[in-house]
């Protein structure tokens, strides 16, 4: 049997099954399988599919009839060798019986490490397949006699649980101040009360550590972190709490309880400190508790959320080493003594509808595969913002957990570790090595050390050609008319993509139609500095801009000629977000449009206001020049409507004459709600059948998806 079926109590369900219906025989991990030699094939089958372990999923099944010749009785066999290719077990939320059992009197009461066959880290703790003790972060302590016979019992829930513990033989926690001395009392406790009275802390989880404070240190957060504006994730105690604080749909309530417990961006009750969490913006990022942990550390607490966020200085990977945490340089810090393996970054999900987008596929959600109907082995190294890697063999695309931005110190050597350790999880041997076609990425030269060691031919994958291929591969289809929407990518032809319709194959692709391209002044700058966006469509327009001195505007309208330009559809967001008076400089990735997103949300369409296809060159320069006719909710919601339609317009016209039915949306602008709703609205009245992100990340950490799908076809 295939599939997740490792680190989910699988074997364990076989011999109870097998006790069920007196059937002999054995069980064992092959490597990428389960396999089960028995006597009463059938009842057993029947007797383990009406009671599966919650978090086992069957891919496949083979079935080999041959006369059984073992002992009476059924038992399990310790795992044979490593085999490769397995479906890797993801962290799982705690579960409803093991916090129970926190809470209640015995040996596991107020636990912080309880875990069972259905629950706890996998992933994170991983060194290799199979999913064993020794093979985990587990392997340094030894199992006390009462674990034992737990780990014995067929009628334990903890039979054959590979990471069982309890106070008397498992990980525990220490709490150490400023200054790394260890400090008096219950770790978790005497922690609960300093966060209550106001102190800034770093605790360890499973797949890394977090910076926390209550939110009405949220000011002081910011300051000592030199956050300005960028949202800050929320913790709440339980889904009455986060109630208080935001409106989630009855589909966000499901995602907030998933096993994998993500992030879920959901709509806020406007409050001072909502305010406070995501500046500007109608949503928040909230989760719940999902480490024993943390249900100890709510249970002492006396406020009902926690601000939460990965603890890293800025830019550089999350922390997961006890010794580089303490340099962070907080007031108190929660730390265990079981290493963490696989570093894994919360999940971070916004829910269209009642589909899953991805803005962040990490911790719970990793690891994962795209099946694909292309052989052979290949490796992409993804593009320079938030990257993941994806490692391709057997049939399948294996991504990596989010990683990061390249230009952050020891960004790249975190994406080398973690595609060389996909790598090996699957037994991959690249015959090629994508990356992305800008050549100043920082990937670039791990794609070249890893080619060499495999004697792979590298191949450069355009941008937004990738995007196209990761939509079409997460979707099963190998032609689609797609609109790549994003912040920019290097196009073919030397500019700065960004607001694409590709006619893409997983063999190449043609450019239905653009953007217009506005000069970014200065580059770089024009991204920070979002008013250099509007002086140039300004310039273009023969329009008055009073926003410089005369003397800048002098040397911006210099720059005018000389400087590269750009068709990004996340420019022409910026630059709108602006005259709107939404955001006047970008301070993270994505600003100025996430806060132009409530104003879409409230604007109606109004006559007068349109954009034109020119040819496939998607004109809207002109547009600005009708600003303040009526209200900037909606100009926006009319702007960014009528370069839609004509987006959409030439996908469609493209697609209808190819006899093609789908048309895609992808890139970072795609987790914009109110666009994806208008996309979805224009493509379905014209009678063709839109296609969206459910699994793989719509941004760029969907990228190498693409790519190796695209490394795939070539090696056909
Ligand atoms: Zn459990
Ligand atoms: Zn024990």
């Amino acid at each position: 049997m295939r599939g997740t079926v490792q680190g989910v109590g699988f074997r364990p369900a076989v011999f109870r099954a097998a006790a069920a219906c007196g059937a002999s025989g054995t069980v064992r991990n092959g490597g990428s399988q389960v396999v089960i030699e028995t006597d009463r094939p059938d009842e057993l089958m029947a007797a383990l599919m009406s009671d599966l372990p919650p978090l086992a999923r069957i891919e496949s099944v083979e079935r080999e009839d041959v006369p059984y010749d073992g002992p009476s009785g059924f038992s399990i066999i310790h795992s044979d060798g490593s085999g490769t290719g397995a479906s890797i077990p993801a962290d799982s939320a705690v579960c409803d019986r093991c916090v129970r059992e926190m809470f209640s009197p015995g040996r596991r009461h107020m636990y912080p490490f309880t875990t069972c066959t259905d629950c706890g880290p996998r992933y994170s703790l991983l060194r290799g397949i199979p999913y064993d003790r020794p093979l985990t972060s587990m392997d340094s302590f030894t199992i006390c006699p009462e674990c034992v016979r737990e780990f014995s019992d067929p009628g334990d829930r903890r039979f054959h649980h590979q990471t069982i513990c309890c106070p008397a033989c498992g990980p525990s926690y220490r709490l150490l101040d400023a200054g790394g001395s260890p400090v008096e009392g219950d770790p978790i406790e005497t922690l609960a009360h300093a966060l209550d009275g106001g102190c800034l802390a770093v605790v360890k989880g499973w797949g890394g550590m977090h910076i926390c404070c209550t939110l009405d240190r949220l000011p002081h957060l910011r300051e000592w972190y030199r956050r300005g504006q960028k949202p800050f994730a929320v913790m709440v105690r339980d889904m009455d709490a986060l109630r208080r604080y935001a409106e989630p749909t009855p589909e966000e309530e499901a995602r907030l309880l998933s096993p994998d417990r993500p992030i879920v961006l959901v709509r806020k009750i406007p409050s001072e400190a909502m305010e406070a969490a995501s500046p500007g913006l109608d949503n928040v990022g909230m989760f719940l508790p999902y480490t024993g942990m943390h249900h100890v550390l709510f249970d002492h607490l006396g406020a009902d959320a926690l601000v939460m966020t990965s603890a890293n200085a800025p830019g550089e990977p999350m922390v997961i080493d006890d010794a580089e945490a303490l340099a962070l340089g907080v007031d108190y810090y929660l730390l265990h003594n079981q290493p963490i393996i696989n570093r894994s970054d919360d999940s971070v999900v916004r829910m269209l509808g009642d589909r899953t987008q991805y803005i962040r596929r990490s911790r719970g959600a990793i690891p994962y595969h795209i099946p694909i109907g292309f052989r052979g082995d290949a490796v992409a190294l993804g593009p320079q913002e938030n990257m993941t890697g994806s490692v391709a063999s057997k049939g399948r695309i294996w991504p990596t957990q989010h990683i990061g931005n390249g230009e952050g110190i020891g960004v790249p050597e975190f994406l080398e570790e973690a595609v060389r350790a996909q790598m090996r999880f699957v037994g991959c041997e690249p015959a090629i090595v994508a990356e992305d076609l800008h050549p100043g990425y920082a990937n670039r030269r791990i794609a070249r050390r890893i080619a060499e060691e495999h004697g792979a031919e590298i191949m450069d994958v355009q941008h937004h050609w990738a995007h196209a291929a990761a939509l079409m591969a997460e979707n099963g289809i190998d032609r689609c008319i797609c609109l790549t929407l994003d912040g920019t990518g290097h196009g073919d032809d030397g500019t700065a993509w960004g607001g694409e319709v590709l006619d893409s194959s997983f063999e190449g692709y043609g450019r239905v139609a653009h953007l217009e391209t506005i000069p970014l002044l200065g580059g770089e700058k024009a991204l920070r500095d979002i008013r250099r966006l509007r002086f140039a469509i300004d310039t273009i327009n023969g329009s008055e801009n009073s926003d410089f001195t005369d003397s800048e505007a002098a040397i911006l309208k210099k720059m005018m000629g000389g400087s590269v330009r750009t068709s990004s559809f996340g420019r022409f967001l910026d630059a709108l977000s602006y005259s709107l008076g939404a955001c006047s400089v970008r301070s993270y990735d994505g600003e100025p449009a996430m806060r132009l997103e409530p104003l879409l949300a409230r604007g109606r369409h109004v006559d007068g206001i349109s954009a034109e296809n020119d040819g496939g060159t998607i004109r809207f320069i002109s547009m600005f020049q009708r600003i303040g006719g009526c209200s900037p909710e909606d100009f926006a919601y009319t702007a960014v409507e009528s370069v839609m339609e004509e987006l959409v317009g030439a996908a469609a016209e493209r697609a209808e004459s190819e006899g093609i039915r789908e048309v895609g949306l992808t890139g970072g602008v795609s987790y914009n709600a109110p666009i994806a709703r208008m996309f979805v609205d224009m493509v379905k009245s014209r009678e063709l059948v839109p296609v969206l992100h459910r699994q793989v990340p719509n941004g760029d950490g969907g990228v190498s998806v693409g790519q190796a799908a695209i490394a795939l076809r070539k090696i056909q």
